[in-house]
């Protein structure tokens, strides 16, 4: 029986970074995903001609997570765009975000000061904190606190002023600004986001670690309270039918990047504790899914509000869905990924909570006709290629980050009760954006598997 000294389940963000590190660390390493492409939920796949992403739209990682993360395991993640410009859809068009948010400078610059002197471990006090209760204890600058709530909502997605969580949107923005001097900083991988987990799969197999796509891990198996090995099969199914015909790897070591939704299916039950379980199901409720309504749409001519070609439009309510949203041309920020000439446009209408099959039909309609308002000289038969409708809920973009759900309130990376067992997951503990919080948690991982730090990342705020 093959044997492992640690066994990785899942090749996105988290997986990946956790198994090159440990790799590179001289752990014989065995990474295993049960999809064809690599990224999980980031992933890029080809189609008719087109790179489409799935996940990843702008990685928000200001140097000391993912970038640093592809450089110690010998590759290098160049920053390519950013976005310029961000219009805002307000009544019935488009308007600059500047001229939404009078910000007073002066109490900026005091708020980011208050944030460069704040220690990265004091955010877990604020963890069932609403960001504007927050910010009302430093400043009375309506604008100010406006500017943080526009950017909270944008990043992750929360609508109402007491949804919006202090201390992980108060992470990103310190990172921002201690880094990059910055309340935002987001950007487009050079060489795509299939490029970009392309590299962290090198970093896994150039230090003799093995990955095993099409492989899904069944069972975690566990004696006498530690991790001795896991059940998995191998796909595709050659009989339509055929199940349970597991095989196992032996390991002393698993890092499960498997998120609350699904995890439970890998992990029983019955071996964890009842509170870490229920810590689980809490955030795996399909309440707390952030979810969209998406577009993909290749065209002739770009798609965009005439700002700039890597603009991120944003709506808070439009006109017929009444959903939030956002847009952006994937082509401004990287025309590799469409034949030449052409033009991809990628959008989400977002929405909390799994909803009903007839509420989805419905507001694909209704947002249809909200890009026809948005865009009406380019949403057009005549310029659209073709267009592709898709559904982000299962997996979602992520558990929402609402006070109470998030940093001490989620549950913690190494099981309490098993030894050898690890949970990187972004939807586990972890602060941070998406992939680059993903990244984080594999980094943490890693080094809790280790039993040390590793003094390359002393720098880089992680758990
Ligand atoms: C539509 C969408 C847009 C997004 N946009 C952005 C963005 O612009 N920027 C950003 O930073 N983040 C974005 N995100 C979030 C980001 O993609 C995720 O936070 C990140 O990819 C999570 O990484 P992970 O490694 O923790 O988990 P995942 O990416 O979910 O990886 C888990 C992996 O486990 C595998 N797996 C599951 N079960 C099994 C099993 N039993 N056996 C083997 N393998 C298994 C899955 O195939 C998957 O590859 C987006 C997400 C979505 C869905």
């Amino acid at each position: 029986m093959a044997k492992y000294d640690v066994v990785v389940i899942g090749a996105g963000a988290a997986g990946l970074s956790a198994g090159a590190i440990l790799a590179k660390q001289g752990k014989k390493v065995l990474v295993m995903d049960r999809d064809e492409y690599l990224g999980g939920r980031g992933m890029a796949i080809p189609y008719e001609g087109y790179r489409l992403n799935l996940g990843g739209h702008l990685l928000e990682d200001s140097g000391s997570g993912i970038t640093k993360i592809i450089e110690y395991i010998g590759g290098k993640l160049e920053h390519g765009p950013t976005s310029k410009g961000m219009p805002v859809w307000v009544g019935d068009r488009w308007k600059p975000v500047q001229e939404l948010y009078n910000t007073d400078k002066g109490e900026l610059k005091k708020i980011i000061q208050i944030l460069t002197d704040i220690d990265f471990k004091e955010f877990d006090n604020y963890d069932d904190v609403p960001l504007r209760t927050w910010l009302r204890k430093y400043t009375t600058s309506e604008g100010v606190i406006a500017l943080f709530e526009y950017i909270t909502a944008a990043e992750a997605m929360t609508e109402h002023w007491y949804d919006h969580v202090a201390s992980d949107n108060l992470y990103v923005r310190k990172m921002h600004y201690m880094e990059k001097r910055m309340a935002g900083y987001s950007f487009w991988p050079v060489g795509g986001w299939d490029g970009m987990f392309r590299q962290m799969a090198d970093g896994v197999t150039r230090h003799g670690g093995e990955i095993w796509m099409r492989t899904t891990a069944q069972k975690l198996l566990i004696e006498k309270g530690r991790v001795v090995g896991v059940a998995y099969e191998k796909g595709p199914r050659a009989i339509p039918n055929e199940a349970y015909n597991w095989e196992v790897v032996e390991t002393e070591c698993v890092i499960s990047t498997l998120p609350v939704w699904n995890v439970l299916n890998f992990v029983r039950e019955e071996d964890l504790p009842d509170w870490y379980v229920a810590q689980i199901k809490l955030l795996a409720q399909d309440q707390f899914r952030a979810c969209w309504l998406g577009f993909y749409a290749a065209t002739r001519e770009p798609v965009f509000t005439g700002v700039h070609p890597t603009e991120l439009a944003v709506w808070f309510g439009a006109p017929n869905s009444k959903l939030g949203g956002f847009g952006f041309l994937g082509t401004g920020y990287d025309p590799q990924i469409a034949p030449p000439g052409m033009h991809l446009y990628n959008c989400g209408f977002v929405y909390q909570g799994l909803r009903s099959p007839q509420w989805v039909e419905k507001h694909f309609a209704l947002a249809e006709r909200d890009l026809q308002a948005f865009y009406p000289d380019t949403w057009t038969d005549k310029n659209i290629i073709w267009k592709k409708r898709h559904l982000v809920a299962q997996p979602a973009f992520g558990v929402i980050q609402k006070p109470g759900l998030v940093g001490k309130y989620r549950p913690d990376y190494s099981a309490p009760n098993v030894d050898g067992l690890y949970f990187a997951s972004e939807t586990f503990r972890s602060r941070g954006i998406g992939v680059d919080r993903a990244a984080r948690a594999g980094l943490t991982c890693a080094e809790r598997a280790l039993g040390r730090r590793i003094p390359e990342f002393k720098d880089s705020w992680h758990d």
